[in-house]
């Protein structure tokens, strides 16, 4: 992932939600939020107007953006954080343990052998496709 770069949010303008509704938010006034005319969410501008951060979610953590300028990038919460090098560190030791078994496997049915193949390579494109959908937004 490349750093980019969080651009000033402007408390004077419009900006696409970054709900999947393609909705629209308009600035809330007199307060620092802004409101969806879609999802009907509001997002309250934080760390001096880098960040929006929705407000009244359900979700276990806090859903923040950053503004680059022309779209919105997800802000890794905590959650991601502690989960990303868990992530890694189970794609590369799982399949390492997988085709470690099925070298050594003792004289056993080729297809046991080529099972034990498919959980490897599965357990190699899980990770990455948790890391993919995560910075798809
Ligand atoms: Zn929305």
């Amino acid at each position: 992932m490349p750093p980019q770069k969080a651009k000033k949010i402007e408390l004077n303008q419009d900006y696409p939600c970054p709900c999947r509704r393609r909705g629209t938010l308009r600035p809330i006034a007199l307060t620092e939020a802004f409101g969806c005319d879609r999802c009907q969410q509001i997002f309250a501008v934080e760390d001096q107007s880098h960040t929006i951060e929705q407000v009244s979610t359900s979700y276990p953590y806090k859903r923040a953006w950053h503004w680059t300028g022309n779209r919105w990038i997800t802000v890794n919460s905590k959650l991601g954080e502690n989960y990303l090098p868990f992530a890694i560190g189970f794609a590369i030791v799982l399949p390492i343990v997988f085709l470690v078994l099925a070298i050594h496997l003792p004289p056993v049915p080729q297809e046991l052998r080529i099972i034990v193949i498919i959980l490897a390579v599965l357990f190699v494109l899980l990770p990455a496709f948790m890391l993919w959908s995560s910075y798809r937004r």
